[in-house]
């Protein structure tokens, strides 16, 4: 049974803090949200939701809304860049329903992010709070914004992202690492790929030793196309930017010698970010005193297995049950659980998306896709 009187702060309402939020407000807990953007905007790119964190969805009530926005692949297929030749064939679709029990979508970033977003509760939603400080009493927790404004919090949730203050707070300043490769993003009007005698296929992952094109519908109207590369790239001030412009002959230079299909999506790109990949060794802890973060505040990953959200979510999921499970007197037992739980699936899923093996041959992915963190037992 929630604990009305608390309160719970969530720094962040990307996609694993508003995922906390919308849990643990289902559940009758007292959330406030604070997020430093002043409004979020359709930022231009997709996104993979696995049958993992469709439960979740599910849970939110935001199953149905998510799976009319999205595209819901039958394949996700793996080919050589240069041969064309396929590598892997990683059945999803009703596969993903019937195997997993839950469906498996790619749709647009923002468009599923919005949803989130208006299902919480637009009260105790704050944008414009860019978290500054936080002091840590003992009996509750001060929160210092950008604007001057303070608030108070029982117990605050860092879902601030990879350059989490929570986690700098915890863990002292420290950059995250650059592995070296940068990926593109665009969107690209399907409209124009009518004119190509090729078969722009629902969701594919073209590589070659050293890089790779991953590509998918984001509408199921297949009226946008997406694509996120990772390419080899030599390191530039990051600055606080989390990306900065691309351009078309960059992508040329960069996927030169690829198939056709890849040619052709280079030709149509009109706009096109690049982001340094950037991620952290697993931390030593993931809480102290009342704090404690969720998703790429604590194990930030190189996106190359579609999981870095959907870890985030699942995180959201399993601290609101170990919340329900102890109550908020005793934080430090569900912090403790909450670790325990999550720790070594979070810190696979970051090793392998790493090393970016995920469906490089034929493997089964009932591990990731098929857990349900409402069947988990919490540990510790
Ligand atoms: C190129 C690329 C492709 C990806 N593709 C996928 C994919 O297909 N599937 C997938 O599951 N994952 C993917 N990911 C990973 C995914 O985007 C992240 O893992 C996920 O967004 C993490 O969610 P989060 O809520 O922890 O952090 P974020 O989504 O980064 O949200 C953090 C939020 O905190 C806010 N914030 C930060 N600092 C402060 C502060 N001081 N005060 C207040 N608010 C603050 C930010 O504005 C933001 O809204 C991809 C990532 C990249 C870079």
């Amino acid at each position: 049974m929630a604990n009305n009187k608390k309160t719970i702060a969530v720094i962040g309402a990307g996609l694993g803090g508003a995922a906390a939020a919308r849990l643990l407000q289902q559940e009758g807990f007292c959330v406030d949200v604070y997020e430093q953007a002043p409004a979020f905007s359709r930022l231009g790119a997709g996104i993979h939701i696995s049958s993992n964190a469709m439960y979740i969805f599910r849970k939110m009530g935001l199953e149905e809304a998510l799976c009319k926005m999205g595209n819901h692949p039958d394949y996700w297929l793996n080919r050589d860049g240069e041969t064309g030749e396929y590598i892997s064939r990683i059945p999803l679709g009703e596969f993903a329903v019937k195997e997993y029990g839950a469906p498996y979508i790619t749709v647009h970033r923002g468009d599923m992010h919005a949803a989130q977003i208006e299902s919480l509760d637009q009260q105790r939603l704050y944008f414009g709070k860019e978290l500054v400080d936080v002091q840590d009493s003992g009996d509750d927790v001060c929160l210092k914004f950008a604007d001057g404004t303070e608030a108070r919090a029982d117990i605050v949730i860092g879902a601030d992202g990879i350059n989490s203050r929570i986690r700098e707070k915890l863990l002292g300043q420290e950059e995250p690492i650059y592995g070296g490769t940068v990926a593109h993003r665009a969107l690209i009007d399907g409209n124009k790929l009518k004119k190509y005698d090729l078969d722009f296929e629902d969701c594919i992952k073209w590589w070659t030793d050293d890089r790779h094109m991953m590509v998918y519908h984001t509408r199921p109207d297949k009226s946008e196309y997406y694509y996120v590369t990772g390419v080899p790239h030599e390191p530039w001030d990051f600055g606080n930017n989390a990306f900065v412009p691309s351009n078309q002959e960059e992508l040329y230079e960069a996927f030169e010698g690829y198939h056709p299909i890849v040619q052709a999506l280079v030709e149509c790109t009109d706009h096109v970010t690049k982001w340094p990949l950037r991620y952290r060794n697993p931390l030593p802890i993931w809480s102290e005193g009342r704090m404690v973060m969720l998703g790429d505040a604590c194990h930030p990953l190189r996106p190359h297995m579609a999981q870095g959200a959907n870890m985030a979510v699942e995180d959201a999921a399993i601290l609101t049950r170990c919340f329900l499970a102890t109550g908020l007197d005793d934080y430090q037992t569900a912090f403790k659980i909450y670790e325990a739980t999550r720790k070594d699936r979070a810190t696979r899923v970051q090793q392998i998306s790493t090393a970016n093996t995920w469906f490089r041959t034929q493997e089964d992915p009932a591990w990731c896709y098929g857990y349900n963190v409402y069947e988990e037992t919490l540990k510790g």
